[in-house]
């Protein structure tokens, strides 16, 4: 059995666990490099990035995972966990002293934070999701299936390195215009070796196929 954490500091955490434990996964959270240390992969919730960023460096866990990801360790991110794994935030917030957020990185794309509109703007829609196929609660019956996704003040990746594969592209209907006016389709699930992020969150509406993936990736199975 995987032992998973699920990084602890801020945002939906209980889901996450929910969903793992659900898996028959041992789901534990995690707040210091030494409970980093136990666990096989790691989930960045859903949440407020540049808290998780000011928390993650406040309990000394940023470095230590930093020094995972570049030793190959599955991470998945959703939401706000995404922004974490993006080497680039195209919008970063500044604090007080100037000094824009940090995230993780890992993934080789550029993310845009709330790049949706605001919480009012959050909506939900049936996606179709690649790299399912193996999962094994994917319905035989119905192999493509599309996945619920929850978008809460959600971002999408803008550009992506040619080590990235995209997963999910919302249509252009779902996005908001650009500034010349323009609807365009946005990439919203990729996945990197062996990191996985999401812009929208399957932990809520429980959808399972997404942590399952996950828990292969971290078996060396997908
Ligand atoms: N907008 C949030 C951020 O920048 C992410 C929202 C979410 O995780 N639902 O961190």
């Amino acid at each position: 059995m995987s032992r998973i954490g699920v990084l602890a500091l801020q945002g939906d955490v209980r889901e996450h666990l929910h969903t793992l434990g659900a898996l028959g996964a041992e789901a534990v959270p995690v707040k210091t490099p030494q409970e980093l240390a136990r666990v096989e992969g790691l989930i960045i919730p859903g949440g407020e990035s540049t808290v998780i960023d000011k928390l993650s460096r406040m309990y000394g866990v940023a470095d230590a995972l930093k020094a995972r990801i570049a030793d190959g360790f599955p991470v998945y991110g959703s939401c706000a966990g995404m922004i974490m794994l993006a080497n680039t935030i195209a919008d970063p917030t500044t604090n007080l002293m100037g000094e824009p957020q940090q995230s993780f990185g890992g993934i080789d794309m550029v993310v845009r934070r709330n790049a949706f509109g605001r919480q009012v703007d959050s909506f939900e829609v049936d996606m179709q999701v690649r790299g399912l196929e193996s999962v094994s609660s994917q319905d035989p019956d119905e192999p493509t299936k599309p996945v619920r996704a929850v978008f809460i003040r959600a971002p999408w990746v803008e550009s992506i390195g040619t080590s990235v594969e995209a997963l999910a592209t919302i249509p252009a209907a779902n996005t908001p215009m650009n500034a010349d006016g323009v609807q365009v389709d946005r990439i919203v699930a990729v996945r990197s070796g062996n990191l996985l992020a999401t812009s929208f969150h399957p932990e809520v509406t429980g959808e399972r196929r997404i942590h399952e993936l996950f828990i292969h990736m971290i078996r060396g199975e997908a």
